[in-house]
């Protein structure tokens, strides 16, 4: 696999806004917010390219934390659904070529931006994945 953003954000090279890491797994804000509360979530041993790629415990542990992080995004941002995305290939819309997976906070009222269209600040950023990190229940 090519290097990535992402390998960088893992060997804490350029910043992320991060909610929660173990062994296994690394999540952190989208720096570029479809909507408020937009989370990524990655292996950090295990990672392929995409979903043909990835390891199956490394993609078991992202589907089991993804339950408990789309709790935290329910109690601190109240949506009214979670949008779960992932992308595998350039043709389906792929930019980072590192397995993650999106949770994006959805509101009937409100669509949200297109994918990548905007830098969110990032203390926002931060004090977002904070809020998330303390309503975590794992
Ligand atoms: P995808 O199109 O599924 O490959 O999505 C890649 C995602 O990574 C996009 O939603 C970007 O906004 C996000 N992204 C790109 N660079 C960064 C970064 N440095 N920190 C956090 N998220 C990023």
């Amino acid at each position: 696999m090519s290097e990535t953003i992402f390998h960088k954000i893992l060997r804490g090279e350029i910043p992320s806004a991060r909610i929660y890491e173990d062994d296994w797994i690394y999540a952190f804000m989208d720096a570029f917010p479809q909507t408020r509360g937009h989370a990524l979530i990655i292996a950090k041993q295990g990672g392929g390219e995409n979903l043909l790629t990835t390891d199956e415990e490394a993609l078991s542990r992202i589907i089991r934390f993804s339950k408990k992080l789309a709790h935290a995004q329910m109690k601190v941002f109240q949506p009214d659904g979670i949008r779960v995305m992932q992308f595998n290939g350039e043709a389906a819309g792929q930019t980072v070529f590192y397995y993650h997976m999106h949770l994006i906070p959805a509101w009937k009222a409100y669509q949200g931006e297109a994918h990548g269209a905007h830098l969110g600040p990032f203390d926002g950023l931060v004090w977002q994945a904070n809020q998330l990190a303390e309503a975590l229940e794992l």
